[in-house]
């Protein structure tokens, strides 16, 4: 394989390129302005993976709408969504465990643990694990209180109310604070993202319907 001329955007998004990685630049997507692959996305499909030649952005037989393909090879780079894999874990007073996130995006702000659902596990596994490393808590995920579409980020969130059964809160570079609030004491004006408020306001119309109207 040579990689020859690299031509930068070759399916001529060029003037699109956001650059940044994943939800630091959350806003770079405008649903407003129509649909397609994410600035920031598009910026990182310029080859294609099985042959490194350019890709071209086109119309294709028997494809409803522009795809990515290789003119080389006839590869064509579909571009979907990744899930990401929360939980709200509750304790026995009936509070939900956020964290206060060390990183970006977001970081400073308030979100359920959760992360990338890894290709070699399930749903219920990915979610646990991802609550055992931010949280320190071992939980056993419940019932989904929502699955929140997230565009601009090119992530579907799943989340899963929690029992927590062992472990202990635990404070990492990812996690500067991890504690319990009651479904009153949410700390909406701080969330760290749309889909943590969705699945929180969610969570809170099941367990304290009294609370559900609008409380921002
Ligand atoms: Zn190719």
């Amino acid at each position: 394989m040579s990689h020859g001329q690299r031509t930068p955007m070759p399916h001529g998004l060029s003037d699109l390129r956001a650059g940044g990685d994943v939800e630091a630049r959350p806003d770079a997507f405008d649903a407003g302005a129509g649909r397609g692959v994410p600035t920031w996305l598009a910026a990182t499909l310029n080859y294609c993976s099985r042959c490194g030649a350019a890709l071209r952005l086109g119309t294709l037989p028997a494809e409803d709408r522009d795809r990515l393909a290789c003119d080389a090879c006839g590869y064509i780079a579909y571009v979907n969504p990744r899930l990401v894999v929360t939980t709200l874990p509750v304790n026995d007073a009936g509070e939900v465990f956020l964290l206060r996130r060390g990183i970006e995006p977001g970081r400073g702000l308030w979100a359920q643990p959760g992360g990338f659902m890894e290709i070699d596990e399930t749903v219920h596994e990915g979610a646990i694990r991802e609550t055992l490393e931010e949280t320190g808590l071992v939980v056993e995920p419940g019932e989904v209180v929502g699955l929140y579409t997230r565009p601009e980020a090119a992530i579907v969130v799943i989340a899963f109310v929690a029992r927590i059964v062992g472990g202990a809160p635990m404070v990492t570079p990812e996690a500067l604070e991890v504690r319990p609030f009651a479904p009153e004491a949410i700390p909406w004006p701080e969330l760290a993202f749309r889909s943590s408020e969705w699945a929180l306001r969610d969570w809170v119309r099941r367990v304290r319907p009294d609370l559900a109207q609008d409380s921002r």
